[in-house]
């Protein structure tokens, strides 16, 4: 039995099918699905969602870096009170992206910041997205990091140097989905040398579908298919990886 630990299957590409893609994820083992939010206008169809399937479905709450804007605060202010009015799994997605835009890196580190303040507070794990931000990312660690903070780097993407400095931070996973089953990934390797004791396994549907499906629309079902992957790497079993991999979800978020 697997977690995914990151999938946005409130978004409309879903729309059509939500159901029967639940359905799909119960029967190739998936019985918990991560929503992380993604910015003020994402947060009814990730609430509905999660209302549909509350058993399956655990919302978090947070302001994604390509939505931090000149207005973020304005965002920002949405989000505290989302926190502050019911229980969410975690923060998230939260993070540094400068792959997009770098206009408002100042902006992003303010607002990672901020949301890392509120994840001690709230004694709630963060959700962090990362794309070609690494040293800035670990600039803020710096800065703000405070030893109650825990979460997972989701969809990883760093080097062998990266996946060490966070691993070095207790309570800190790295976040593995699709990207692991694409030919030229240097994922492989590099968990070749970790392990996969720290790492949790997620989706990003409806992005980075894993091989064969690459280039398609993902699914939480789809997740065996990375699952497969890191037991082919770590030379464990598909129930192995299953039970590593669920118990640091469990762990991690509570569940
Ligand atoms: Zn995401």
């Amino acid at each position: 039995m697997m977690i995914d630990t990151h999938s946005h299957i409130y978004l409309d590409a879903f729309d059509q099918d939500r159901e029967q893609i639940i359905e799909r994820a119960s029967r190739s083992g998936v019985f918990q699905i991560i929503l992380p939010n993604i910015d003020a206008n994402s947060i009814n169809a990730l609430l509905e969602t999660e209302s549909k399937f509350p058993n399956m479905c655990k919302a978090l709450m947070g302001l994604h870096p390509t939505s931090v804007k000149a207005d973020y605060k304005q965002q920002l202010d949405i989000i505290e009170k989302q926190l502050n009015s019911r229980f969410f799994s975690g923060i998230g997605e939260i993070g540094l992206d400068l792959y997009w835009d770098k206009t408002y890196l100042k902006e992003q580190k303010d607002a990672l910041a901020i949301q890392f303040k509120w994840a001690c507070k709230l004694n709630l794990p963060v959700v962090i997205h990362t794309r070609d931000a690494f040293s800035e990312i670990f600039d803020v660690f710096d800065k703000v990091y405070d030893p109650r903070l825990k979460g997972v780097f989701h969809s990883f993407s760093g080097d062998i140097s990266d996946a060490k400095k966070i691993l070095e931070l207790p309570n800190f996973y790295l976040g593995i989905n699709g990207v692991v089953t694409f030919k030229k990934s240097s994922l492989p390797e590099i968990l070749s040398e970790t392990g996969i004791e720290r790492v949790v396994l997620e989706t990003d549907a409806p992005y980075l579908a894993p091989a064969p499906h690459r280039g398609k629309r993902n699914e939480p079902a789809y997740l065996t298919l990375t699952r497969d992957k890191l037991a082919e790497i770590s030379g464990l079993s598909v129930n192995e990886v299953n039970h590593i991999t669920t118990q640091n979800a469990q762990k991690l978020f509570n569940l």
